[in-house]
């Protein structure tokens, strides 16, 4: 059986993500297909989707104005899985802080944009995830700080903060998982 993976790629980061997924499948024997969503009408072909980072209000933006925001949000009721990482979980979040970002509203978090303070624009930290065994090397950029966190499990902090959480099929980060070679988190999102 092939697996659907959606990558949606109106705006940010997708070939890193696409690779990610692939490698994850391969070690579960499954072939995939990799769809780059920039249109309303290929979100219902996916089994998986993937919201990457970028620049949230772009995405949202966009998301909306396509026709792609109200498919994600069907694909989430109907228990599809999706991984939402940086500028991705801040536009799946429930309240963005920011009303330039018209959130989709399917991991249930209040986050604040590039609050990680300027000296952390951009850091990397070993952090432990529920899940996995060993420490995953974090690459955080720009990244928003989940201030609050509803009905989602945490699945990760660094320095006391939620960095991972699980919303039912929807697992976030704040940092990016696709850029270090290690696939476990999509792993974690896609077939555990
Ligand atoms: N700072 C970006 C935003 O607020 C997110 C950064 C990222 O995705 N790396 O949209």
């Amino acid at each position: 059986m092939t697996l659907h993976a959606g990558v949606v790629a109106v705006q940010g980061d997708v070939s890193e993500h696409a690779e990610a997924v692939r490698s994850a499948a391969e070690t579960h024997g499954e072939d995939v297909e990799v769809v780059e969503i920039r249109e309303a009408g290929l979100v219902p072909t996916c089994d998986v989707l993937l919201l990457p980072g970028g620049e949230s209000t772009t995405i949202s933006r966009l998301l909306h104005r396509e026709g792609i925001a109200s498919e994600i949000r069907t694909h989430v009721d109907s228990g599809k899985p999706v991984l939402a990482t940086c500028a991705g979980l801040i536009v799946a979040a429930r309240d963005a802080g920011d009303e330039r970002v018209d959130t989709l509203d399917v991991l249930d978090l209040t986050v604040e944009r590039n609050a990680f303070g300027r000296q952390k624009d951009s850091f990397e930290a070993p952090i432990s995830v529920e899940g996995l065994d060993d420490p995953f090397h974090a690459v955080f950029i720009r990244a928003p700080v989940i201030s609050a966190v509803g009905d989602a499990e945490v699945l990760a902090t660094w320095e006391g903060r939620p960095v991972a959480v699980r919303d039912g099929p929807v697992v976030g980060t704040s940092f990016h998982p696709e850029l270090t070679g290690d696939h476990r988190i999509h792993d974690l999102a896609f077939f555990a």
